[in-house]
């Protein structure tokens, strides 16, 4: 008996597809990220529907994950992007998902991959991710000329696309997400001297794709408000999405318990008159887990503490958020 389940109504997720589409400039396509199970939604399922709705190019995180969407009939653009080892390569080209590229050694060993299989030139279809002021993967500034250098020796790559990703964009303060989009500017205007012309560019994620209509380029790469999610505060006013998803489970016991009984771990609960108990059966198998609560050990520990959550609180939201209880 399953205790606890999502139920996801796909017309809604559709209408959410129809909803961005509205909103693209015209000429820009729509990625439909589909990572991480559609964001615990079912990526089979997912995509199918926002196929049938005319999406043509969808995004996950692995290989393994695009080879799903392959094997259950997805048919457009799948991009893969994050990283990939070399022991995947020949199965992700086979079934023509495009690879991000973010590492100089991997277009040399990739064009070698090229040859053993026998593949005809521009195959293997790349995407090339710059670092812009994500901080993790990438390539920089001083990488280009050596980047075009093994390009120009690849035959079997072909150069689809050049992408970046924001770290801030959902934050109210748009100006690292401004800062960004110049260094992705300067970085692709580089890349055309030295003689490399991707066919797409794209930089939006959801946050993003709202801000700023001028920036959608080729796609914009959406997985947050397909899901019916607003990327963070502020955004709601923009596009009218429906939630496609709600959480059931069954009651299993049911009784009275009285005033003062201690519930779940840690008696963090404590029942404050007599009253009528319902348990349902939600624990770590459903993703549900139980942090450390924090007990602060006098005085000291209890300001250390408040004044760091505090001060994290004020970087990231700035001073004049309205809390709203
Ligand atoms: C997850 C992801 C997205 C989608 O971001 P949303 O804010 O959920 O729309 C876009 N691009 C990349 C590279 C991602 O990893």
């Amino acid at each position: 008996m399953a205790g606890t389940w999502i139920e996801v109504d796909l017309d809604c997720l559709t209408e959410n597809y129809q909803e961005v589409i509205k909103h693209l400039r015209p000429g820009t396509r729509c990625m439909a990220v589909v990572k991480a199970d559609a964001y615990g939604l079912g990526a089979i399922e997912v995509a199918r529907s926002l196929q049938r709705a005319g999406c043509e190019a969808f995004a996950v995180t692995r290989v393994e994950e695009g080879l799903i969407l392959r094997e259950h009939g997805i048919e457009g653009l799948i991009l893969v992007l994050g990283p990939t080892t070399r022991e995947e390569w020949p199965i992700a080209i086979a079934a023509k998902l495009q690879l991000t590229i973010s590492e100089l050694s991997w277009i040399e060993e990739l064009n070698e991959t090229g040859l053993k299989l026998g593949l005809v030139d521009q195959q293997i279809q790349v995407h090339l991710k710059l670092e812009t002021g994500m901080g993790r993967t990438g390539f920089r500034f001083s990488e280009l000329e050596e980047l075009s250098i093994a390009l120009s020796k690849s035959n079997y790559l072909h150069v689809a696309g050049v992408y970046t990703h924001f770290a801030r964009a959902a934050q109210r303060d748009k100006r690292y997400t401004i800062e960004q989009y110049e260094r992705f500017k300067s970085l692709t205007n580089r890349l055309e001297e030295l003689g490399i012309r991707p066919t797409w560019k794209h930089v939006c994620n959801s946050a993003a794709f709202l801000d700023y209509p001028e920036w959608h380029h080729d796609f914009v790469r959406i997985g947050t408000l397909l899901i019916g999610h607003y990327p963070g505060q502020g955004f709601s006013d923009k596009l009218n999405l429906r939630d496609p998803w709600l959480a059931k489970s069954r009651i299993v016991h049911l009784r009275e318990v009285p005033k003062g009984t201690y519930v779940g771990y840690q008696s963090i609960y404590h029942t404050k008159q007599a009253t009528q108990l319902a348990v349902i059966p939600v624990g770590y198998s459903d993703g549900f887990g139980v942090a450390p609560h924090f007990v602060p050990q006098g005085w000291i520990d209890f300001f250390q503490n408040y004044y760091k959550k505090f001060f994290s609180f004020i970087r990231y939201h700035g001073w004049s958020r309205t809390v709203r209880a």
